[in-house]
Formats: C-alpha cells, structure tokens, sequence
C-alpha cells in the first residue's frame, strides 16, 4: 500500500547543502520541510549528491550553503535578498530571506536508514 504522507513514507528522496569527508550531513531551509523528513519519518532516506557537495569539515559546509547553495536558491526563487546581488551570504533581516532552518546530522538513531549516494559528477547547487 502506497502512504502519501512524507512522515509516513516508505522511502523519501533528498539531496543535502553539503555533506562532510565524515559523513555528515549539512542543510539550511526555509520552512524545514525537506529537512523534517531527513531527521525523522521515512523508514529509508536516500540522500543523492553530486561531487560538487562534498566538503572537508562542517566549516567549509556552512561556507558553501553562504557562498554557494544559499544565494543560488535566492536568485531560483526570485528573492529580493543581498545575496542576489553580492552571491554571498551576509545573514540578512530581509522578509525574502529562506534560510531559516539550519540542520547538521552527525548520525542516524535508525542504522542504515540514511543512504547517501555519491554520483561523480557534479549535480545541483
Ligand atoms: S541569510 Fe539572507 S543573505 Fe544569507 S543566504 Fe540567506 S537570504 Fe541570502
């Protein structure tokens, strides 16, 4: 029987901000949908992510969603923010802002319930 709801889903398929060389997962949303179900519901998560999102340490994850991730989505969505116009995160006040929900998953209660694949080449921002 196929469950419509996300918390319930069998099976829900995300992409991540950026994910570190030890496994961990980093994401900042808007309204923390896509990050709800990566934190709890699904019984499997697939995370699937180009080369491009794989970074060294939580440090450079968070530089990428400012430099990178974050102003890109701005500029998809339209967004009358700073970062439209510089490409790099100033942490606004802006009433367009979308980051808002910023997450860091170091591990799964649920063993081998997260699976990030990893496709060598470069996919999303
Ligand atoms: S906090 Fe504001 S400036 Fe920073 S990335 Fe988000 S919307 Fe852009």
């Amino acid at each position: 029987m196929v469950k419509l709801c996300k918390f319930s889903a069998d099976c829900y398929f995300s992409s991540s901000n950026a994910v570190t060389l030890d496994g961990h997962l980093y994401n900042v949303d808007h309204f923390g949908n896509r990050v709800a179900a990566l934190l709890y519901g699904p019984d499997k998560v697939f995370v699937i992510v180009g080369l491009n999102k794989i970074v060294s340490s939580l440090n450079d994850a968070i530089s990428r969603v400012r430099s990178v991730a974050a102003p890109a989505n701005n500029v998809r969505l339209n967004r009358d923010t700073p970062c439209v116009k510089t490409g790099e995160c100033v942490d606004c006040r802006s009433s367009d802002r979308i980051c808002s929900e910023y997450t860091l998953i170091k591990r799964q209660g649920v063993k081998d319930r997260i699976e990030v694949i990893i496709l060598p080449f470069s996919l999303g921002y």
